[in-house]
């Protein structure tokens, strides 16, 4: 790291003790700002960077609710609003046991610069809380996002900051939120939170938007290679929201998914995993990917080591932060992987994406390779401002252009930087620089 930026990246940790997330992700951006800060003295006189360190707001509240044998429940909410110098805050919702301030800084930060690589008007923010929704009824689930939005709701709004959903927030959840948002404040104000059901104001394809759009950068990837999806084999972790539609996207485009996850284990199926089994497994019933092997005899739990031991050319880590760690990364990269692209937020180590560096492994940062769901999400608040609804097609076609634009401003940027073919500096560089110029023209704020 530059050494002004170390100085910087010092201040960061000893500002925020104790959130190792947040302190990674700093850390990544930094990393590749060196060519900046020289070429752009600008920036460092206006601060740009520690101004962009600290968030312009972070909310903490007590969230209190009753569990279906009438105990009381409390839970902590988290909203940390980083940066509206692009637009209004526009972050994702996450649910989650190990959600701590550290978890949601990180994912606000990254969210800056992944929101202004979409080249469209949203800021970047975060949220959530350490409720675990895994085993809850549908009632409690209700009860908890209906207490949650009692709170949030004053700190929200379609010109403020519009929230979306993110681990353990899916439609069931955003549909409890915007209900009670619609409640409290007597208001169907749709483009306040995006990722509804499609017959109250949500999007086509805002659901299938971040695997797809994950799948779209990749093959951008392959083509720039002079190659493509055909024969390739895949390997997704996690069986969420992500990984689900990049199975389905690889698929249709003539790649075959050999393996998937969840926090149980993992599955291979040689001849391809079995995309609707897997759904009614993972979003009907909300079972474990053991179900999924119960049904489909050429499937095989994975009983030792990981998903990453499954020889692959391409890897889609789509699941939590920090699931592929150096020694997964070596092992990918022996056993032929060309290919890296995080679906997830930060699912790979500083030291794993050095591993794949090293090996020549392609690898894509997520803040470019996921932002399809923003992207689609900031289409969802187009067309509810214009109280318009698009076709599949169109909005899938508005995705896949962005997608493309994504890659290919990566790639120029990193060009421009004299670091060729290096995406992670490319997206880094491209992120700062939009959001940055927009903060030195709005002055001290
Ligand atoms: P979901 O809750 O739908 O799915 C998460 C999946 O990851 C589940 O299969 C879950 O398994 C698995 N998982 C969670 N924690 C672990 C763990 N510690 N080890 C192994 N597997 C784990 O979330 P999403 O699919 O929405 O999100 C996945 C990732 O993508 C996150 O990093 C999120 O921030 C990122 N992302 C999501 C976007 C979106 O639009 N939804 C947009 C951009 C990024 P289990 O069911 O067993 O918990």
């Amino acid at each position: 790291m530059d050494s002004s930026l170390q100085v910087l990246f010092d201040q960061v940790v000893g500002r925020n003790p104790g959130e190792a997330e947040f302190h990674q992700a700093v850390a990544e951006v930094l990393e590749s700002l060196g060519p900046v800060v020289t070429k752009h003295p600008e920036y460092t006189d206006a601060a740009v960077i520690q101004r962009l360190c600290e968030p312009e707001r972070q909310i903490i509240f007590r969230v209190p609710w009753v569990d279906d044998r009438g105990d009381v429940q409390i839970n902590r909410g988290f909203r940390v609003e980083f940066s509206s110098a692009l637009g209004p805050y526009k972050g994702g919702l996450r649910f989650h046991p190990t959600v701590y301030l550290g978890i949601v800084k990180f994912l606000g930060f990254e969210q800056i610069f992944k929101n202004a690589l979409t080249g469209l008007p949203i800021g970047g923010g975060k949220g959530g809380s350490d409720f675990d929704p895994k085993g809850r009824s549908d009632g409690e689930v209700m009860r908890f996002c209906q207490s949650f939005m009692t709170e949030l709701y004053r700190h929200i709004g379609e010109y403020t900051d519009v929230p979306a959903g993110d681990i353990g927030v899916g439609g069931r959840e955003i549909g409890y939120l915007f209900g009670q948002y619609k409640r409290i404040t007597n208001r169907y104000e749709s483009g306040m939170l995006t990722g509804k059901g499609l017959t109250w104001g949500g999007s086509q394809v805002r659901k299938e938007a971040t695997g797809y759009g994950t799948v779209f950068f990749v093959e951008e990837m392959l083509k720039a290679a002079g190659e493509s999806y055909d024969g390739k084999r895949v390997v997704v972790s996690g069986s969420g929201n992500v990984a689900i539609y990049a199975i389905e996207k690889i698929t249709q485009l003539g790649g075959t998914v050999v393996a998937v996850s969840d926090s149980s284990g993992y599955v291979v199926e040689e001849s391809g995993i079995d995309l609707a089994t897997l759904k009614d497994v993972k979003e009907v019933e909300r079972g474990r990917v053991g179900d999924y092997v119960a049904r489909r005899p050429d499937a095989r739990l994975g009983t030792s080591g990981s998903l990453w031991d499954v020889p692959t050319d391409i890897a889609l880590p789509c699941a939590t932060q920090n699931e592929l760690d150096e020694a997964a990364a070596a092992t990918l990269a022996s056993n032929g992987c060309r290919i890296v692209a995080e679906g997830a937020n930060m699912p790979t180590t500083s030291a794993a994406i050095r591993v794949l560096g090293d090996a020549g492994v392609l690898f894509a940062p997520g803040k470019a390779a996921n932002a399809g769901g923003v992207a689609t999400s900031a289409l969802e608040m187009q067309q509810n401002a214009s109280r318009d609804s698009w076709t599949f097609e169109h909005t899938e076609r508005r995705l896949d252009e962005i997608m493309r634009g994504i890659h290919d401003r990566c790639l120029a940027t990193a060009d421009e930087y004299g670091l060729p073919g290096d995406y992670v500096a490319g997206a880094n560089i491209a992120g700062f620089i939009h959001v940055a110029d927009a903060m030195l023209a709005l002055g001290l704020i």
